[in-house]
């Protein structure tokens, strides 16, 4: 989907387009990425597009895993990191652009619009934003972070939201810039969560995902 050619709608030869755009592919980023492709087959669906865009700073990367739920005792988070990107893959409603997002802003309007470093430019009706607590380069949009309210050292940030992790309508905040305690299973739920609030605005009703047995 990516290399749409310019046209009325201002977008260039390397302008993606997606429904949601996800900034960062971390627990909480690539959690909510899967949770909404999970959703492709439904008809309100519709065709739509999931876009994250990581730069490889995960906190996972550092880790050794013992206590994540449903994860095997001692799983490496490179390893549950390269196992959900495996999982999004699956899907033909996603789509990981590596790289790092330097601006994002509103166009006239309602989307979104975020510039990468390498040029790229992604438009996007909603925006995610599960960069970590740690480090926070997006420039253009009206919410900065503040300290962490749950993390005992100096230097970690969230952005405050609604409850339900929604900063605006069409925007959101995951994983532990969401202000969650560092765990994955914190990190990843509220990933889900989001992605839920998502859907159920597609839908049109509250709604989740489920396959059966
Ligand atoms: C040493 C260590 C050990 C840990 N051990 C455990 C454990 O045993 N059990 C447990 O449950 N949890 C553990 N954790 C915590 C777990 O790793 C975190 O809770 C989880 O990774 C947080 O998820 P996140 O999505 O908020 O952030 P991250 O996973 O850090 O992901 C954020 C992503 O955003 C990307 N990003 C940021 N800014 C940009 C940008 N501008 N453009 C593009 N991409 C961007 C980064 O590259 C990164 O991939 C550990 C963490 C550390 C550091």
């Amino acid at each position: 989907m990516a290399g749409r050619a310019a046209g009325g709608n201002g977008m260039t030869a390397s302008t993606h387009a997606a429904d949601v755009l996800i900034i960062g592919g971390g627990a909480g980023g690539l959690s909510c990425a899967i949770t909404i492709a999970s959703a492709e087959t439904r008809k309100w669906f519709a065709g739509r597009r999931v876009i994250v865009v990581d730069d490889g700073t995960s906190d996972l990367k550092k880790a050794r895993l013992f206590n994540a739920p449903g994860v095997e005792p001692g799983m490496l988070g490179t390893e549950l990191l390269e196992g959900m990107e495996q999982q999004l893959a699956r899907y033909e409603s996603a789509t990981i652009l590596r790289g790092t997002v330097q601006r994002a802003e509103r166009l006239p309007g309602r989307r979104f619009i975020a510039t990468l470093e390498s040029g790229e430019e992604v438009v996007a009706e909603e925006l995610v934003l599960a960069t970590g607590y740690k480090r926070w380069d997006v420039e253009g949009l009206d919410h900065v972070p503040e300290p962490h309210p749950r993390i005992g050292k100096a230097n970690r940030i969230h952005l405050p939201h609604d409850g339900c992790y929604r900063i605006e309508p069409d925007l959101h905040v995951a994983g532990l810039l969401a202000g969650g305690s560092s765990q994955f299973a914190i990190a990843a739920g509220i990933g889900a969560q989001v992605a839920v609030e998502v859907l159920s605005r597609w839908a049109g009703r509250a709604t989740h995902v489920h396959d059966n047995a």
